[in-house]
Order: C-alpha cells, then structure tokens, then sequence
C-alpha cells in the first residue's frame, strides 16, 4: 500500500491524505491548512469565488494534482491552470475512487466541495448532519458544494417575454435552476466497524471507521487493510473526554489489525525542551473536570451568568444545559446552535427506535419545548421583535414564539445561563445588570493568534466595562494529551508511525516507541 500526505506536515490541520493499493487511491480529508491560510487571508480577506480554483492553488492551499478537480474550474482558467507549471486539464478520469471523511472540523472537510462530482463521499450520519447544517448556517461559500454540487459558470436560457421571440437569451444560473439529479453528489453514509470493500488490481482493500472522541460528534478513525496489510488514521482524538470507551475500543482493534502504519494526529505535541522538562503537563483538564468546575461556579451563583464555549462541541453544549436544569436554570442559546440541536433532532425522526436509544445514551438532547434550553432571540433591523426584523432559521424560531429576549433576563437575571461570545457582548447593554453581578464562564480554548488575542481583548473590556467577572479558562483539549499518546502508540505498536496535525513531528523520536518515525514529506510516496 502507499501512503502521501499534502497537508497536515509540521501544522495543526489541513489534512489532506491519499492512501492506494493496487489501482484503487483513496483520500482521506480534505481540509483547510489554518496556519497557510492566515498567512495570507483573514476574516474580511478571503479567496475570490469567481476565481474557482486558482486563488488556492496559487498561495499553495490545495495540491496542483491532475483529475483531481471539477471540470467547471478548471475549463475557464485553462490558460493558467494548463501551464506547464500546474499541468492541469478538464478530464473525466478522477484519481480518487473514494473520499472519506474523519469529522466536520474545517481543516478537514473545506475543499470536499472542490472534488470531482463524480468522487464517492464516505460520511457517517452525525457528519453528514452537520455538513448539511453548516451548508444552511454558515457563510462559507465552499460549503454548498460539500454535499451538493453547483456547477460553476453556468448559463441557462432566460425565459422568454413573448413566443415570438426568436432568438434565446441566457443569463447566470441561480441555485433554483439547477435540477434535483444535477446538483446530486454521491454521499454514502457509512455504518461504523463495518468494512467496506473495494477490488483493486492487488486484491481486496476494505475500510472500516471507527468512532473516536473528539470535540465534535461524528469524530471517527480508520483501519484501511490490503492483503494482510493495515494502515491506521486516528483523525483528530482525545483519550479524557466523555466517550473514552469509543477510543478504547479503536485501540484494541487497531492493535488487533498488528498494522504496518499508523499516521497519527499530534496536535499538542510539544517542542523537545517542554517535553524533556515535563512543563506540558500543566495543561491537562479533563472533560470531568470541566463539568466539576462549571457546576461548582454555577451552584454558588446567584445573578446571571453567561458562558462561552464551542457552538459545535456537543458534549459541551449539553453538558452547559444539564447544569441549567440542575440548578432549575435556562440555557439560553444563539439561534445557531438551537439550528443545530434541531438538525439533530430531526435527522434522528427518521430513524430506528435502537439508533435513536443508542444517540441519545450519549448525547441527550433537549426537546423542543423544554423550559430549561430556549434560543435567545437578539435585536435585529429596526429592534422591535417584529417579524421583519428577521429572515432565515431566525424568522421560523420567531414565528414559532419559542424564544426570549433580554427583556426575560433582565428581569429575571438568577434564572437564566445565557451563552455570549464576542459577537454577541453589545447584548450587555440591552441586559444591564449591576456591576459584580454577572459571572462569565470561560469555556473555550485560549487564543492563540493575533486575531484571536485582539478579539480576547476587546471581549475582556466588554466585561470590564460592565463589571462582569470572568472565570479562568475552563476548557478541555478535543485532542489526546502528550502521556495518553504515547501509551495509546505504544499499545497500537505499529511498525511506522507517521505524526500529522502537529508542529513538532520530530519530538515522537522521543516518544520510545518501538516503531520506525517517519517525518512525512509533502507528496512523497511512501510504500509498505
Ligand atoms: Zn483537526
Ligand atoms: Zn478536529
């Protein structure tokens, strides 16, 4: 089998990782290098749509591979993208038979869209559940092409004022005119530690997934076996969450497939001195330790408080919701994550009573009229809650009636828990509470670039200026910590270990490892 890697070498994401036997080639993620791209881009400088593919290949954000890409963004770039620099034509041969995808985080599933619309997508439900959430939630223009495709570029013919007219005129294809079977990718959605199989010229190759803890639900791994040959990809994981069982379970049959290779993630991999010196160590919270802190900071609080963290964590978020109810609170969310609480519940109608038993055992979602999880309808355009203040999902939740606004918490301040970000702190002032009697659980990661430390800063004066008080950092890593790694590694024992998604991929020579490590190289063939 052979291994190559264009993203994720010596950087935290943008996975993008082919493995093939025979004549089958298969990717797994496809996803955004965060470090390349804020090189270059910010949040109001992104790449040009109309330029189709070329603004990414030019900055080196996406491979310059062949019969990789779609037809309709490449045609009208040719004279760049047919260089002999780039050697990139519109073909219908696809050097991937099939995409996989570990989980819905960005620097694993952003260019998906760009594949050949024929390229097979492998995704779990809860995955795919998101993926549709976010192609209606979010303003990323690369995410309707995930599981639909529009082709780009395309004219269709006006309709005409008079039958008389002769001549047809064409305009710019708008998402309506495209037909059901056009825009219809083939997604496949795929059953955990079920293998499925592939006939390549070495023989049978199957692919099993595996679900794995992370900071997302739908996290899942990979065991990809060729004629008594296994190779691993762990995905993004964690070992202290709250579905420790899951990974545990992947290691043993990780163990059990006696694997060539492993390419594994190693996010919070130090550099040689800390990890000598053991100071990474200081950094390990645990999912429970989240929950004792926050319920401990909660219980002792009488006025308001307000808690920030990750919108798509779903462990997080419930868990947030279960303290509110504990202490006869309500959780009141963003319209956004009501959207996505939704998506859930309504792709879990249409299935089996033992699926539905088994999500719920670990994700026990609120139903839509519980008292104790409410969205918190912000002011919009005129801000006088009327119906034409509000378009999209905003507009059906306030249609519905099922919300409160500042006016609920401002009255009521100790019966409420109100998630607030940096987006949403001019809402301190529609609430008005008095000064010390607002609390601010910090429930997310610490910033760790520029934008993020300026926008830190502008949220810490927000609470300063309101006298809210603002709680140490309460957050847990959605990636294994360094000493769970290493005994994770050790118990897989492959024979080749190859660490992505991480800064400091040689720091593993020192992990003890019986297996060879191997520093990959972007586009490097790697044979076992
Ligand atoms: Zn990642
Ligand atoms: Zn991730």
């Amino acid at each position: 089998m052979n291994i190559e890697i264009f993203g994720g070498i010596n950087e935290i994401g943008g996975n993008k990782i082919f493995i093939s036997a025979g004549d089958k080639k298969f990717l797994f993620d496809f996803g955004l290098s965060f470090s390349d791209n804020n090189q270059y881009f910010s949040e109001f400088l992104n790449p040009r749509k109309f330029n189709g593919i070329i603004d990414y290949i030019y900055l080196d954000l996406i491979p310059p591979l062949n019969n990789l890409y779609r037809n309709d963004l490449i045609t009208p770039f040719s004279d760049v993208l047919n260089s002999k620099h780039y050697n990139i034509t519109p073909s219908n041969q696809n050097i991937v038979d099939a995409f996989f995808l570990t989980h819905a985080h960005m620097d694993h599933y952003k260019f998906i869209g760009f594949l050949k619309k024929g390229t097979p997508i492998y995704v779990n439900w809860i995955s795919d559940t998101i993926l549709d959430y976010l192609s209606k939630a979010s303003t990323d223009p690369l995410l309707s092409d995930i599981l639909n495709f529009y082709e780009s570029f395309k004219l269709v013919p006006k309709k005409k004022k008079k039958a008389s007219e002769e001549e047809i005129q064409y305009k710019r294809a708008n998402k309506n005119d495209y037909s059901h079977s056009e825009i219809k990718r083939k997604i496949i959605i795929m059953d955990e530690e079920k293998p499925y199989k592939f006939n390549s010229t070495k023989g049978e190759i199957l692919i099993n997934q595996y679900k794995t803890d992370h900071s997302i639900p739908g996290a899942c791994s990979y065991i990809i076996t060729n004629d008594g040959t296994s190779i691993i990809y762990t995905g993004d994981f964690r070992m202290h969450g709250a579905h420790k069982e899951w990974v545990n379970n992947f290691m043993q049959k990780a163990k059990e497939a006696n694997p060539i290779a492993i390419i594994t993630e190693g996010t919070r991999v130090p550099t040689l001195e800390d990890f000598k010196n053991g100071s990474y160590r200081s950094e390990n919270q645990s999912e429970d330790d989240v929950e004792i802190r926050s319920r401990d900071l909660i219980r002792k609080h009488s006025g308001l408080i307000l808690v920030n963290c990750p919108t798509r964590n779903l462990d997080r978020l419930l868990l947030y919701y279960s303290l509110a109810k504990e202490n006869d609170r309500t959780f009141a969310i963003t319209p956004k994550i009501f959207q996505l609480i939704d998506s859930f519940r309504m792709r879990l109608d249409n299935m089996d009573e033992t699926e539905i038993k088994e999500f719920y055992k670990h994700y026990h979602l609120p139903n839509f009229h519980d008292k104790h999880f409410k969205v918190y309808l912000p002011r919009k355009g005129w801000g006088i809650f009327e119906s034409k203040d509000y378009k999209g999902y905003d507009k059906e939740v306030f249609k519905i009636k099922n919300y409160i606004t500042y006016k609920d918490i401002k009255t009521n301040p100790e019966q409420f828990i109100l998630y607030l970000d940096y987006f949403m702190t001019t809402e301190l002032i529609d609430l008005d509470q008095p000064e010390n009697s607002v609390l601010f659980i910090n429930s997310t990661t610490d910033p760790f670039n520029e934008e993020m430390l300026l926008k830190e800063d502008k949220l810490n004066a927000w609470l300063n200026r309101f006298g809210v008080l603002k709680t140490e950092t309460i957050h847990s890593s959605g990636h294994c910590n360094v000493d769970d790694l290493i005994s994770f590694l050790k118990e897989i024992d492959a024979d080749n270990i190859i660490p992505v998604h991480t800064n400091h991929p040689e720091v593993f020579k020192n992990f003890g490892l019986n297996g060879k490590i191997i520093l990959p190289k972007k586009g490097k063939t790697y044979t076992f």
